[in-house]
């Protein structure tokens, strides 16, 4: 937080000085408008900061970065832009959370979207609204970040539905991918829960959206990888906010039993209210070993060793202090049945904001052992059901057990397909149950390349054994490849990428137009 605070208030000044000292620069031979000029800033410092993200894997730097305060300074931007006779390509920069340059643009604008609304006045961009036909709502700047928007929320009794892990990220950026967690089953990824947008297209319009008012820019955007237009406001889907959490861990060494009693969690109509599942491959580092007990980790580790992974089935029920007297008979209820080693069941209570800010904590102390901003060659995947017993034994257990691969974070939960709305550009494989498998590497910054290849080889075996797994938070070096990705859905996305934004000036760090 507090390096985020640091970076933000070292560009308001090099953006104040900017103002100052560099009126009338003309980047690249354009002569650019005051209006963008004054906003506009080329100091190393700003294009460093704007030319890597938290993958630390790709760089590309930018001629300048662009501060908005308003969606009309960005509209500004992108209009002069698209009439330009010399093109330059635009991104926008929620936080640079992506893994492989999606938010980066060679010798072209940044937009950095953290200075909309202006510094210091942030919190005017989350309004909540409790009453409406839609139900409660919130109306939350793009560049909001979810703990934010959390904070804002619950002040006012209410919360957002559908979250990702770590709450650090911008509004924006999560629905330019989808948006998942262990709540996704339950109520969709958060592309399914917003009611509108306000866009700025790739013609440099600005436009509110909804399902029902330009419901095509609306469905193009969410899940676009920001192909199509740089989101300024999303309306969020809100409900009464919970303020505690039952969190429960069991242990599996069974792949089949812990996937059917994933699966019956999810198919429980007042079921849990999280569902996640992780691989516990070693015992001895803070963050797999703080939620069992000191007495019960001797028989934790030794099953480890005995069976080489263990499968984390991760659950939480939320509650409030009207329903707390009869939290402990509700969980024991849900869990009753499942199969899990005897013995190996582990509650843990929390508040509803400990439990969601959970991935902070680890940040936290990543970044106290330096090991945050190394790189991170992340994968991850959607793996159909009818092939996810395959995916354990070639994969879990073919590549990332066989060649020990204890250093990273395994995750594995799975999701409903009547949850996700086909009209998104979002890509999900085609089954109605389907799993999320996420390998989260943690690399110093030389050895990230090994990493790769044993994803290289994941997703190798996936083609060879016939596994039609689709990318989440998708990377491509090709378009054959992206082709293949979309499948049915490319000659939609294309369309609309000549609709929205027919110069093909935005996100070109993704590499499918560009
Ligand atoms: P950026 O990385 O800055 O941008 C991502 C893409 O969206 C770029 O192409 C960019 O140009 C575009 N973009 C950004 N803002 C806008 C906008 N306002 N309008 C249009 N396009 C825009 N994701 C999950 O779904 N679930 C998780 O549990 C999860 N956990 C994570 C944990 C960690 C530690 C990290 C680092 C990431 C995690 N993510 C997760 C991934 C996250 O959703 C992506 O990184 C996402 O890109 C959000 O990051 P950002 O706001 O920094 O966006």
């Amino acid at each position: 937080c507090l390096w985020l605070v640091l970076e933000a208030t070292e560009l308001a000044l090099h953006w104040h000085n900017f103002n100052h000292n560099h009126k009338s620069v003309a980047l690249s031979g354009l002569a650019l408008p005051k209006a963008i000029l004054e906003k506009l800033r080329n100091d190393p410092q700003t294009i460093t900061l704007a030319s890597t993200d938290y993958g630390r894997i790709v760089q590309e730097n930018p001629y300048g970065v662009f501060f908005p305060v308003t969606g009309n300074d960005i509209a500004g931007l992108i209009q002069f832009m698209y009439g330009s006779p010399v093109l330059l390509d635009i991104a926008a920069r929620g936080q640079g959370h992506c893994v492989r340059g999606q938010a980066l643009v060679e010798n072209g604008v940044v937009v950095n979207m953290t200075s909309l609304g202006g510094f210091g006045q942030k919190a005017s961009r989350i309004v909540v609204s409790k009453t409406s036909p839609l139900g409660p709502y919130a109306d939350v700047g793009a560049e909001q970040l979810w703990i934010d928007v959390l904070h804002a929320t619950m002040q006012k009794g209410f919360s957002p539905v559908s979250w990702t892990d770590y709450l650090h990220i911008t509004v924006g950026g999560t629905l330019s991918n989808a948006g998942i967690s262990g709540q996704t089953f339950r109520f969709g990824p958060q592309i399914s829960n917003v009611h509108e947008l306000d866009v700025v297209t790739g013609k440099g319009e600005l436009l509110t959206c909804s399902p029902t008012n330009n419901p095509e820019l609306f469905y193009s955007v969410l899940g676009g990888l920001g192909q199509f237009g740089i989101i300024t406001r999303a309306r969020i889907a809100l409900a009464p906010t919970p303020t505690k959490v039952k969190w429960v861990r069991m242990l599996y060494t069974n792949f089949s039993s812990f996937t059917s009693d994933q699966e019956f969690l999810i198919s429980k109509s007042n079921g849990p209210d999280y569902v996640e599942g992780l691989l516990l491959l070693q015992l001895n580092t803070a963050d797999n070993s703080s939620f069992y007990p000191i007495a019960d980790q001797p028989k934790i580790s030794s099953l480890v060793s005995q069976y080489g992974i263990v499968y984390v089935l991760e659950v939480v029920k939320y509650y409030d202090q009207q329903s707390s007297s009869s939290i402990d008979q509700e969980v024991e209820k849900l869990l009753k049945g499942l199969s899990f080693e005897v013995g190996m069941k582990f509650i843990k209570e929390a508040s509803y904001e400990e439990f969601l800010d959970r991935v902070h904590t680890d940040e936290v102390a990543l970044r106290a052992l330096g090991l945050w901003d190394v790189s991170h060659p992340w994968l991850n995947l959607f793996i159909p059901k009818s092939r996810i017993a395959d995916f354990d034994s070639g994969v879990f257990r073919g590549i990332i057990q066989k060649r020990n691969l204890t250093s990273g974070v395994f995750l594995i939960y799975p999701m409903l397909k009547n949850k996700w709305n086909e009209r998104t550009s979002a890509v999900i494989p085609n089954e109605d149950l389907f799993y999320t498998a996420a390998f989260l590497f943690s690399s110093g910054f030389k050895d990230w390349e090994a990493f790769d290849a044993h994803n290289r080889d994941i997703l190798k075996f996936c083609e060879e054994a016939g596994i039609e797994v689709k990318q989440y938070l998708p990377h491509f070096e090709t378009q054959k490849d992206w082709i293949n990705h979309f499948g049915r859905k490319w000659s939609v996305f294309r369309q609309r990428k000549a609709m929205f934004d027919p110069k093909k000036l935005l996100s070109p760090g993704q590499k499918i137009f560009n």
